[in-house]
């Protein structure tokens, strides 16, 4: 199961995400995921993310794609794998077909979710992550236990440095121009389906798991 998660900052594709790598058992590959944790551990390409990152631009293609076929070519992923902000650009998508080709393989789903600008400004600006685990929340939408403090393990909840207002407008602006064009790609490839990313958390899995069977 050869999946792609696609869909503006903020549409929810993490959240997803993790409810689909509990069901379907596969590795979640999260390229943002991949350079937040160089950043922690100070090392050169997380150096070389961070300032594309810090104002939502995109990290240049040639690195991201090294680092996701990478991922890619680990054993974990060789029974199927859950792609999430991979690619984002025309260029990378090009890229991912050529490595899969050369395995005989290929994205089998594309998932769109879809999601109001308004909306996805509301959610990444509320947006709280836990510091040590990773757990996402939201002021308004999935308030913690008690605010400022994650629910999973009592760690603190900090704004990630690029849901600030600017950076968030700035992403999604990046998103229309650079990302939105895989639509078409992935329409023309005829394996792409559109997710409405409006409704509750599990009303959009279920439409996920719609798509991808039992
Ligand atoms: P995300 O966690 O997916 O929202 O990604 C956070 C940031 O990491 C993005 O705003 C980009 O700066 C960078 N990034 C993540 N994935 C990619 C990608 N496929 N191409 C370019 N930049 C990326």
């Amino acid at each position: 199961m050869n999946v792609v998660l696609l869909g503006p900052p903020g549409a929810g594709k993490g959240t997803q995400a993790a409810r689909i790598v509990e069901k379907y058992g596969v590795p979640h590959i999260s390229t943002g995921d991949i350079f937040r944790a160089n950043i922690k551990a100070g090392t050169e390409l997380g150096k070389r993310a961070q300032e594309y990152m810090n104002r939502g631009e995109l990290v240049p293609d040639e690195l991201v794609v090294e680092i996701a076929t990478d991922r890619l070519a680990a054993d974990d992923c060789k029974e199927g794998f859950l792609l999430d902000g991979f690619p984002r650009t025309v260029f990378q998508a090009e890229k991912l077909d050529e490595f899969l080709a050369s395995k005989g393989r290929k994205i089998e789903h594309v998932l769109n979710i879809e999601v109001g600008r308004d909306d996805l400004m509301a959610r990444l600006t509320g947006r709280r992550v836990c510091k040590s685990c990773g757990a996402s929340f939201h002021v308004v939408n999935i308030p913690p236990k008690q605010e400022g403090i994650c629910d999973n393990c009592g760690a603190e909840l900090v704004q990630r440095a690029d849901d600030n207002e600017e950076t968030a407008s700035n992403r999604i602006e990046v998103y229309n121009r650079e990302t939105k064009p895989l639509i078409d790609y992935y329409e023309k490839a005829g394996n792409i389906v559109n997710i409405d990313g409006g409704k509750a958390a599990e009303d959009v899995f279920a439409a996920i798991a719609d798509r991808l069977g039992e």
